[in-house]
């Protein structure tokens, strides 16, 4: 397993004395999957956040998702998916996506609480939106479902995310379409198998533990660290759980662990300003011995937040290379306080 990084260099001259400025930059290359990340755009990784209650005024009127409205509007699954139309844990809800973009697509509504701000979100909150969720999955893998293959969460917390809504849901799906990176890690990972005998997710956290620059910590069978080759431009943070190849092997603890885990992920960011976040799982088909469940949570922000300018400008969204303003390191040490 290789950590490679392509250092450049930037001269320029500056407008009043023509004096010399080196401005430096690296590529980085996933040690799986190749795929390229740059570190560069350096900045102190520091947001304000907005007003939140000038932002959320007056959006809980037209919520779909708030108590009182959320089992009037959302739609119920045929009998022969969930016979009782949706699924409820306490006060969370689960139904399928109105605009989904899968056969087998649900969102699950986290609660009563219209508006919870990231360092509010408990893990018990997570863990029973998990679960929830997770009642899905078994449900559709015990009918053997054709699309019961690969079951996944993803989670936009909001608007800076691409959430339409204020109110904290998760979106939650079984396909038997892997999406993109997802598949092109796990044909890297069967390669990765085949070629060294060994699971790549496995010596990845071995290496990473040892090595001490990016890990955070071990909590029960989860591994947590900053990701060498980010996709976000605050870094991300990736979770690897021990010994668990698919969604539906992670346990009862498995699950309070990771909701544990993304708290103080979540406290961390939330330091540097940061409100939004993406977090996906990425998991393998059961049996898939190449396959590690992971995580990744991605903070959201802007380049311009005065203006909205997103995170994603054409680097990004065209060619899929990605921008991160500091390298995953010093990252690193923002975040370990909170493991
Ligand atoms: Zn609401």
């Amino acid at each position: 397993m290789e950590f490679q990084a392509i250092k450049k260099e930037t001269r320029i001259l500056s407008p009043a004395d023509s004096t010399n400025k080196s401005i430096p930059s690296e590529i980085r290359l996933d040690p799986l999957t190749g795929r390229s990340a740059r570190i560069c755009h350096f900045m102190e990784l520091k947001w304000e956040k907005p007003d939140f209650e000038a932002m959320i005024k007056g959006t809980e009127k037209t919520c779909p998702f708030c108590s009182g409205r959320v089992l009037e509007i959302t739609p119920r699954f045929p009998e022969e998916i969930i016979p009782e139309g949706r699924l409820t844990k306490n006060d969370m809800v689960l139904f399928p996506n109105i605009a989904p973009y899968d056969s087998l697509g649900a969102v699950a509504v986290m609660g009563d609480r219209h508006f919870i701000p990231m360092t509010e979100i408990t893990p018990g909150k997570i863990k029973n939106g998990f679960l929830l969720s997770m009642e899905f999955f078994k449900r559709v893998d015990e009918l053997k479902h054709p699309e019961a293959v690969y079951h996944i969460i993803n989670w936009n917390f909001m608007p800076p995310a691409g959430s339409s809504l204020i109110h904290p849901h998760l979106q939650v799906f079984s396909t038997s379409s892997a999406p993109n990176l997802m598949r092109y890690e796990m044909d890297s990972a069967k390669k990765y198998l085949e070629e060294n005998g060994t699971n790549y997710w496995d010596d990845l956290i071995r290496i990473e533990t040892e090595d001490k620059l990016r890990f955070l910590g071990r909590i029960g069978r989860s591994s947590w660290l900053t990701n060498y080759a980010p996709m976000g431009v605050a870094g991300d943070v990736l979770a690897v759980v021990n010994g668990v190849c698919s969604t539906l092997e992670l346990s009862d603890k498995d699950l309070s662990d990771i909701a544990d885990g993304l708290t103080r992920v979540m406290t961390g960011y939330d330091k540097m300003g940061i409100y939004s976040f993406n977090m996906n799982f990425f998991t393998g088909a059961k049996d898939d011995e190449h396959a590690r469940f992971h995580l990744l949570f991605s903070p959201r922000t802007f380049f311009n937040q005065a203006l909205g300018a997103t995170d994603v400008g054409a680097l990004r969204n065209l060619f899929n290379e990605t921008i991160c303003m500091a390298f995953p390191e010093d990252i690193n040490k923002m975040l370990k306080d909170d493991f």
